[in-house]
């Protein structure tokens, strides 16, 4: 089954990870400038070509090419898919994730609903999936 969180709250999971303390916890950071660089935790090296950008809140490996934002970071160090990345992220901060769905998912949710209501309705009254011819008998007992 397939899952997706409305974009505005991915972006608040976000917001809510600061990235020089999420990677802070995984890898050692020390302050260059405005930024912070570190020993890249995907690649092997001796000197940090690892840089984590406070101020776009992304990160970029010189060494390696590794970069993006805290979810990815994540995807990769825990190696989970996005979604599992963001649940993740959304625990990590304490948030919990909504079961409140949009008007438009709530309304695409009801008309599935109906569809499989109606769908076994006719199944019940055995006039879907029926592999057996259907017989009169069948009717007259019940
Ligand atoms: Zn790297």
């Amino acid at each position: 089954s397939r899952m997706r969180f409305p974009r505005e709250l991915v972006e608040e999971i976000r917001s809510r990870n600061d990235i020089v303390e999420l990677i802070g916890s995984y890898v050692n950071l020390k302050r260059a400038g405005a930024n912070y660089s570190g020993l890249c935790p995907y690649h092997s090296e001796k000197s940090p070509s690892f840089t984590v950008f406070p101020a776009t809140q992304s990160f970029y490996c010189f060494g390696c090419g590794a970069g993006g934002t805290v979810i990815q970071f994540i995807m990769a160090k825990e190696n989970l898919d996005f979604m599992e990345s963001v649940k993740f992220l959304a625990q990590r901060s304490g948030m919990t994730l909504p079961e409140r769905q949009t008007p438009a998912q709530s309304r695409e949710m009801a008309i599935r609903r109906d569809k499989k209501e109606r769908m076994l309705q006719m199944h019940k009254e055995g006039l879907l999936f029926s592999k057996k011819p259907l017989k009169v008998e069948q009717y007259s007992n019940s």
